[in-house]
């Protein structure tokens, strides 16, 4: 119980949501609160009506939180959910999914793991790339999975085998109001040469071709069938078209950037008016990748 009490004395009321996020655009939650262990998130979750929104933010690099806001408690996991262990015996990695996807990355090179260099080039926590089955250079996170820990709405903690769990590109069929807590892998070992190797690479090529520095939310829409959607947005003359200060990247066809004073309006409008042009040019429907949530400011 005062486990609980102190969780909740940390409550935030009206907190700034959006200007946490990669975009750094967009409106405040009704209430944010930072979950430090298992048992005070349970806690929580059952003491709320069942009714009540909730949101689970991670690194906030995948999203747009509307300028209106989100009416809604939003969740995140720190402290117990950070934890990463390594069973060298069974060649099992356990992943809490509050953990950003940089130290899992270094844990993995520290340990000679290399089944996890991709992480290196991904922006996120375990958590958020697990919903996302998130994924680059031939790798996604489902991969090498072997069971994933939820808590549902209802505050039942299941744990999912890999086959439970519909995957597909960009996408798990976990529902938005459950809380992934956390993960286990099957390792591959290697050397800490190689692995040094590809994430270098991975770090090198990023630099290279995405707007890593700028305020973004990664690909802004799924890759079509058989075709990259950068290649679609170029084709259309979107390269470097400004709404507001919101602006395509000139580098990265497929990043939204914040230039500075953006709204989270300005780059859905862009990724709209996107959307209408390739469907007008090529008679293909973009999905967004990127996740929206909350409301539009009423004017
Ligand atoms: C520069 C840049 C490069 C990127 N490159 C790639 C790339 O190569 N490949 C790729 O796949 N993505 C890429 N991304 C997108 C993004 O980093 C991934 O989608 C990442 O997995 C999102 O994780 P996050 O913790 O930031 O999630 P958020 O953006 O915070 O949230 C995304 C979704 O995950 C959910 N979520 C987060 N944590 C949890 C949790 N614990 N339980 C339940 N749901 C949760 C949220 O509710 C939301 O629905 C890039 C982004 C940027 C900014």
């Amino acid at each position: 119980m005062r486990e609980l009490i102190k969780s909740l004395s940390k409550l935030k009321l009206n907190y700034e949501l959006g200007k946490k996020t990669w975009f750094g655009t967009g409106g405040s939650t009704t209430l944010f609160l930072e979950v430090h262990s298992k048992s005070s998130l349970k806690k929580i979750i059952k003491l709320l009506p069942y009714n009540f929104p909730i949101f689970i933010v991670g690194a906030g690099s995948n999203l747009i939180v509307r300028d209106g806001g989100f009416k809604g408690l939003t969740l995140k996991l720190t402290d117990e959910f950070k934890n990463i262990d390594f069973n060298k015996q069974n060649k099992v990695l356990k992943i809490g999914g509050g953990l950003k996807d940089h130290i899992i990355s270094n844990f993995c090179y520290k340990n000679s793991i290399g089944n996890f260099e991709f992480l290196r080039g991904i922006p996120g926590t375990l958590g958020g790339n697990i919903k996302m089955n998130a994924g680059c250079f031939g790798k996604t996170i489902s991969d090498d999975l072997i069971k994933c820990r939820i808590l549902n709405r209802k505050g039942e903690e299941l744990c999912l085998d890999k086959r439970d769990i519909n995957f597909s590109y960009r996408r798990s069929d976990i529902p938005d109001n459950s809380i992934i807590l956390d993960a286990e892998f099957s390792v591959k070992l290697s050397s800490k040469k190689h692995i040094l190797e590809k994430t270098n690479k991975i770090v090198k090529t990023r630099t290279k071709s995405q707007p890593i520095k700028n305020r973004t939310g990664g690909s802004t829409f799924k890759n079509p069938l058989n075709v990259s959607a950068w290649k679609l947005i170029d084709k259309i003359n979107y390269r470097g078209k400004k709404i507001g200060d919101a602006s395509v990247s000139t580098k990265h066809t497929n990043f939204l950037i914040n230039n500075s004073n953006a709204n989270s309006l300005d780059l859905e409008i862009l990724g709209e008016e996107i959307k209408e042009s390739v469907k007008k040019k090529f008679n293909i429907n973009l999905d967004w990748e990127l996740k929206r949530i909350g409301e539009f400011k009423k004017i």
